[in-house]
């Protein structure tokens, strides 16, 4: 599709970028190279391949402005973006030349990249896919900014303590994030608090209580061979003042400090989601801040093209990422009316023409929703504009007491983006049409034009060029040129190459390689050594009831007793690979860790299990420990109760990268499967259906039980302390929820998942027959490149056309 397109990225060979190198490190670093540490040259580095993005970057935007391209902004609470060194390079195809020049100043290259510190500003899926759009918005050419907040510190880093999770504070800008430009001159006061009094028309006067200055820092976004690049513009908070002269003379330092306290907090620490009421408030004040510090920004680059905010829907499209920034429809509407003079239905119409809202969970408890008086007094003029939203969508759709966005005491973020929104979409098949189903089935009937579908992708730039350089070179070499990273379409051509003995061979090959240096890593950093040969049968992801680690861990104990019952039995030999944080108040999450944790020190510490059962649960799961896991994956585990995981992202890149899925009909799952054939993906449990049916029949999980011994085995051993040095006590709660309630039904998937698994090892057991079905399943991942997605948001949410 591309090939011919301009690229824009400077070319420079490996000589000009030891120069370019040499001179950041002097003159932008300031070290001498004969004192410079591994740091500095990768922040020297860094500055060399940013001044490359720099021309790039002026020349999307002069042609946006040139063009009147229509401008997409992606607000979202996370931005799981990872380290950007190698990103870039990669889509600067510069990888050669940094090599060279790295390699010219006697730096080893990989160490350099590893030094990068992994900007964990997200919490899982959600963030990571914010990441994902914005490399595909950059490749596609879809100008576009993301919005989100410049946390100082990211989600916690995660250490076991004899298993339990700890949780430290993470610290990615202790060294200078040197991909940033700071942008002192672009910053917008946030207000909070205080008091609304009438104003002319339906506009007020709103006067803040508490004002913090919203200071924005700007990351460039290469894509694909620079032909597009973007901004990722991250709000800091400031004070208006630094201190207070008066108290400071007085000699009162605490005092004189405080302004500077109570706005720093805002952009202090990312919460992790799922946690309870703690920090309420500093949470809603978060989301706020960005949400008003973007769409000021938004409108004054509106205005500073000469246009009218009245017609802003034709010039932008404002992306909502989940509820979190659902206060933009009010925030839009009060810009509008108080400081434009619309008229309140005016501005309604602006605004829910502009607006779009994502989906991301069907689970009540995930919804947002705020108290009113919190919302009244955080927010004393978006509670007023929110009831008379409400009360104009009551009017207008004849409804008044259906659907209200606030009740009982509570504003239903939900129901406001959707009310809000020009569109509303899901993030898979499934998920939409559960939506379509649950949450919002009377909106939905209300207006059954919002509702559209886009099921999530992956960048492959990330996923499979960044990160599995094995394959790189084989795609490259089979399809002739590196196009392919930029139109995954392509890479259906290996399809009919599944039949050819010679091409599986080489496909394996990288897999094995992969696998090795996989199993050195775990041995190197987290002192687990496993058997590059075995399957490598992966579980990563956040810990979470619903994606059901803890069904995986009864397997695997499973798996152990029957081993252990009968030597001689054909298992395939395994090495089970958790990975995934719990967020830090949920103690059933942090249990279950523990309960992995257990059941892999006793498996492990078994002589009988060599070379046929391994447990590895590295610390600290991340973007990058997902980009070392990924290639070495033989075996994908997305086994959430159906209904439960909106898409996943996770299913698409194990399967882009050759890894067999052992899952339910959940999510993506659903779509993986139709891409790549059912005979090649093992699919087990109840449905989506089926799961509510066994919920409304009155479930039973101790039947489930009782029918199947293997399970009773391992509940009883756990009971027993078996697998906790005889603490009995430690997993109560965990085996009287699987015996009790079971929300997620464990019990119900159990016998169904452990045969599954069964035939998964006959599977392997056939190594050719598997490589086939591994090359057929990289084979039909086009369709979930993060372009596809981004392309059909921009047909059928933004109405913008890509460039690219
Ligand atoms: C892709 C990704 C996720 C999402 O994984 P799921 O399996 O879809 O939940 C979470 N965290 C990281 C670091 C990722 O790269």
């Amino acid at each position: 599709m591309h090939d011919g397109a301009t690229d824009t990225a400077k070319q420079i060979d490996g000589e000009a970028l030891r120069v370019a190198m040499a001179h950041s490190l002097r003159y932008a670093i300031g070290k001498d190279p004969v004192t410079a540490t591994l740091s500095d040259w990768r922040l020297a580095l860094t500055r060399a391949v940013r001044d490359l993005v720099v021309d790039p970057w002026f020349a999307a935007t002069r042609r946006a402005y040139a063009e009147k391209r229509k401008r997409v902004y992606y607000l979202s609470m996370e931005f799981l973006i990872g380290r950007l060194l190698e990103d870039a390079i990669h889509n600067l195809g510069l990888e050669a030349a940094a090599r060279e020049a790295v390699a010219a100043h006697g730096v080893d290259y990989a160490a350099l990249v590893d030094d990068e510190p992994d900007a964990a500003l997200g919490n899982g899926g959600l963030g990571r896919l914010a990441a994902c759009f914005l490399d595909s918005m950059s490749t596609v050419g879809v100008a576009a900014h993301g919005y989100g907040i410049r946390y100082e510190h990211g989600l916690f880093r995660q250490r076991f303590d004899q298993g339990w999770q700890g949780e430290e504070p993470e610290d990615w800008l202790r060294q200078r994030h040197a991909w940033e430009f700071e942008r002192s001159e672009v910053a917008y006061p946030i207000g909070f608090g205080g008091e609304v009094s009438p104003g002319e028309g339906d506009g007020a006067l709103w006067t803040p209580s508490d004002t913090v200055l919203a200071a924005a820092y700007d990351t460039p976004i290469p894509g694909w061979r620079g032909r597009w690049t973007n901004t990722l513009r991250l709000w800091d908070a400031q004070p208006v003042r630094e201190f207070d002269l008066e108290p400071f003379n007085r000699g009162d330092y605490m005092a004189a400090a405080a302004p500077s306290v109570f706005a720093e907090t805002i952009s202090r620490v990312l919460y992790p989601d799922d946690t309870t009421p703690q920090g309420k408030e500093l949470r809603l004040k978060q989301e706020y801040f960005f949400t008003a510090a973007s769409l000021a920004d938004i409108l004054r680059r509106h205005r500073a093209m000469g246009l009218e905010p009245r017609s802003l829907a034709a010039h932008a499209a404002i992306q909502l990422n989940d509820t979190h920034p659902a206060i933009a429809g009010p925030e839009l509407v009060r810009l509008l009316v108080d400081d434009h003079g619309l008229d309140f239905d005016e501005a309604f119409d602006v605004a829910s023409a502009t607006l779009n809202y994502t989906n991301h969970t069907l689970m009540p408890e995930a919804l947002e929703r705020w108290s009113t008086d919190l919302m009244g007094h955080a927010l004393p003029r978006h509670m007023q504009i929110i009831e008379r939203i409400d009360t104009r969508h009551a009017r207008e759709t004849k409804r008044p007491d259906s659907v209200r966005i606030v009740d009982n005491g509570e504003v239903r973020m939900g129901d406001l983006a959707f009310i809000s929104a020009h569109r509303v979409n899901g993030v898979s098949a499934l998920h939409t049409d559960l939506m379509k189903q649950t949450v919002f089935a009377e909106l939905h009937a209300l207006h059954p034009e919002k509702i559209v579908n886009q099921t999530n992708g992956v960048t492959p730039r990330r996923w499979l060029y960044g990160c599995n350089a094995g394959m790189r070179r084989l795609l490259t070499e089979t399809l002739g040129s590196e196009e392919w990273a930029a139109d995954l379409d392509r890479i259906a051509a290996l399809a009919p190459l599944a039949e050819d003995a010679a091409f599986r061979e080489r496909f394996q090959a990288i897999k094995t390689d992969n696998k090795r240096a996989c199993a050195a890593w775990l041995e190197r950093e987290h002192g687990v050594s496993v058997d590059p040969t075995a399957m490598f049968d992966i579980q990563i992801k956040r810990i979470h009831e619903y994606k059901r680690q803890l069904m995986n861990a009864l397997e695997t104990a499973a798996l152990y007793n029957a081993i252990k019952a009968d030597p001689s039995a054909e298992f395939a030999p395994r090495v089970k690979i958790f990975g995934g944080k719990a967020a830090p108040g949920y103690a059933m999450a942090k249990l279950i860790i523990k309960l992995i944790n257990d059941i892999a020190a006793t498996i492990n510490a078994d002589p009988a299990m060599k070379g046929r059962l391994a447990v590895a649960y590295p610390a600290n799961y991340n973007v990058s420990m997902a980009e070392i896991l990924i290639p070495a994956a033989d075996l994908s585990e997305q086994i959430s109760t159906a209904g439960k995981e909106a898409s996943g992202t996770g299913n698409m890149k194990f399967a882009m990268n050759g890894a067999l899925t052992v899952g339910t009909l959940d999510g993506a799952n659903v779509e993986i499967r139709d891409a790549v054939g059912e005979e090649n993906i093992f699919i087990f449990g109840q449905t989506a259906a089926e799961v509510l049916a066994t919920r409304a029949n009155g479930y039973a999980p101790q039947s489930f039980i009782d029918a199947d011994p293997r399970l009773a085995q391992v509940v009883e051993q756990i009971e027993a302390g078996f697998f906790s040095g005889g603490d009995g006590e430690r997993f109560r709660a965990v085996t009287e929820n699987l015996r009790g309630h079971d929300w997620f039904q464990v019990c119900a998937d159990f016998t169904s998942y452990y045969d599954r698994q069964r035939v998964v090892d006959d599977a392997w057991a056939k190594p050719e027959e598997w490589t086939r079905k591994a090359v057929l399943n990289a084979a039909g991942m086009g369709v979930f490149s993060s372009d596809r997605t981004i392309r059909g948001y921009a047909a059928e949410v933004w109405g913008v056309t890509p460039a690219c």
